[in-house]
């Protein structure tokens, strides 16, 4: 078991930075994800602790162990990765086994962990069978199974579920959670999908052009994002980000008033709010934040999502599964005001 610390360190390919005076702990037994849209440089962060990549400058430590230079065998970390990279031409049993192997681990102790493996992640009536004769969903636990084998100091995940289709993709996360809870093994796993840094992290950093945008439990990160950037990538649908400004403490964008705000003047504002914070009301109402027109209603059995027309852009609220507005139809809003977010348009940092 093993903590991974980053101190100062920088990827350069070439002249372009892919990251940029990168520092982080990540505490021993902790599930920690890096978040980030495509190309932000989660896997170069990722490749580094393998070993696959050089920092730049910088330096890496796992535990105490400075491991610039050390070979990717001599690191201890096993990686899962998005193409699950299995040997084709060698079977369930024998890819579970690779690691093993070559470690020297002789044959009886061999089987005895590969079947308690292949039974932890159901793959046990498949054990002699190639890869080409396996699901998608099958050969991602053929690919786990590899990893858990055997009890690195670190597991290294990218995007290891990311082939998978949506519901496989729901189920395989259960598990990996599960799996989490058993081993306690230090883990780094990379994604872009923000549900599963959600549901799995206990801690997230989400990463943008090379950079920790912030760091935080996904929690702290939900409720309590510090830039506009890590607001509207966490949540599904993403927060409404309204610009406008704020004048004598009331936020004002088209037809949108929304007081109480903290700030007594801000020029260019964004006012972030998410859609369940949003709640339609009778288009009379006295304290109405906003009427504006229907533009779509979107039934998805557990609620319905609505967007409004605001100006030139569209305003998602989540109303509950019997809302019956139609497309072109006037309604109120109200916002919760103690729970909206007010950035600077300019620095893109949080104002109040
Ligand atoms: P994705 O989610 O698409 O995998 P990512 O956040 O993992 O993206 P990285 O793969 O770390 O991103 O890449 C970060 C940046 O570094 C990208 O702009 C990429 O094009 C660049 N990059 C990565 N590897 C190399 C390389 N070997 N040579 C040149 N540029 C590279």
């Amino acid at each position: 078991m093993a903590s991974v610390t980053f101190k100062n360190v920088c990827k350069k390919f070439g002249e372009f930075v892919a990251v940029n005076d990168f520092n982080l702990e990540i505490r021993d037994k902790e599930f920690l994800v890096l978040l980030g849209p495509s190309g932000c440089g989660k896997t170069t962060t990722m490749r580094m602790v393998a070993g696959l990549e050089e920092a730049t400058f910088g330096d890496i430590y796992i535990d105490e162990d400075r491991v610039n230079g050390v070979l990717p065998k001599y690191r201890d970390v096993a990686m899962v990765f998005q193409s699950y990279a299995l040997y084709p031409h060698l079977t369930v049993e024998d890819n579970i086994g690779y690691p093993l192997k070559i470690r020297k681990v002789p044959p009886a102790e061999c089987k005895r962990r590969i079947a308690e493996v292949a039974r932890r992640v159901e793959l046990d009536s498949m054990l002699s069978r190639l890869p080409k004769e396996l699901s998608g969903g099958q050969r991602q636990r053929v690919a786990l199974a590899r990893a858990i084998v055997r009890t690195p100091r670190v597991f290294l995940m990218d995007e290891p579920l990311s082939n998978l289709d949506a519901k496989l993709r729901t189920q395989m996360r259960a598990e990996l959670k599960h799996l989490q809870h058993e081993l306690q093994v230090t883990t780094i796993y990379v994604t872009h999908d923000q549900i599963e840094a959600m549901t799995l992290a206990h801690r997230v950093a989400v990463m943008n052009k090379g950079v920790i945008e912030q760091l935080g439990t996904p929690r702290e990160i939900y409720n309590d994002p510090r830039t506009l950037f890590v607001a509207g990538f966490i949540g599904s649908p993403p927060m409404n980000l309204i610009p406008g400004e704020v004048r004598d403490g009331v936020f004002v964008s088209a037809g949108l008033r929304v007081g109480g705000i903290g700030q007594a003047n801000v020029s260019r504002a964004v006012l972030g709010v998410r859609p369940e914070d949003v709640h339609p009301t009778d288009a009379g109402d006295v304290d109405v934040n906003l009427v504006a027109p229907i533009y779509s209603a979107e039934l998805t059995g557990e609620n319905t999502l609505v967007s409004l027309r605001l100006g030139g852009q569209l305003m998602t609220l989540r109303a509950d599964k019997n809302f019956t507005g139609q497309i072109d139809q006037q309604i109120g809003v109200k916002v919760a005001t103690d729970r909206v977010f007010l950035f600077n348009g300019e620095t893109q940092d949080r104002v109040d």
